[in-house]
């Protein structure tokens, strides 16, 4: 069995806000050899984005989903108020550096 950390980006059609949600994505295989995905978030089973995503500021549940990646090169998209990503040295300063 496989583990990949993904970082999936959001957009909500109701009120455009762009958010990010880190999945940890389980590869394995059923026991009669089919591929499997298992989808967690913070260690629980959730559906997969491509069903969908609830929208964090407005509970819409019309948002689609960016391909992987998409904001690192539209960091504009991004409100500054973004919590910083999990720090691989969280011992040390943790305070992300402002962008404005
Ligand atoms: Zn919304």
């Amino acid at each position: 069995m496989e583990e990949v950390h993904r970082k999936l980006p959001f957009e909500c059609r109701r009120c455009w806000h762009v958010w990010e949600e880190e999945y940890l994505v389980r590869y394995g295989e059923d026991r009669h050899g089919n591929e499997r995905q298992v989808w967690l978030r913070g260690g629980v089973p959730v559906p997969p984005p491509s069903e969908g995503a609830i929208c964090p500021s407005c509970g819409s549940q019309h948002c689609t989903t960016f391909p992987e990646g998409y904001l690192r090169r539209h960091p504009e998209l991004i409100p500054p108020a973004e919590p910083a990503p999990p720090d691989e040295t969280p011992l040390l300063s943790p305070v992300p550096k402002r962008l404005y």
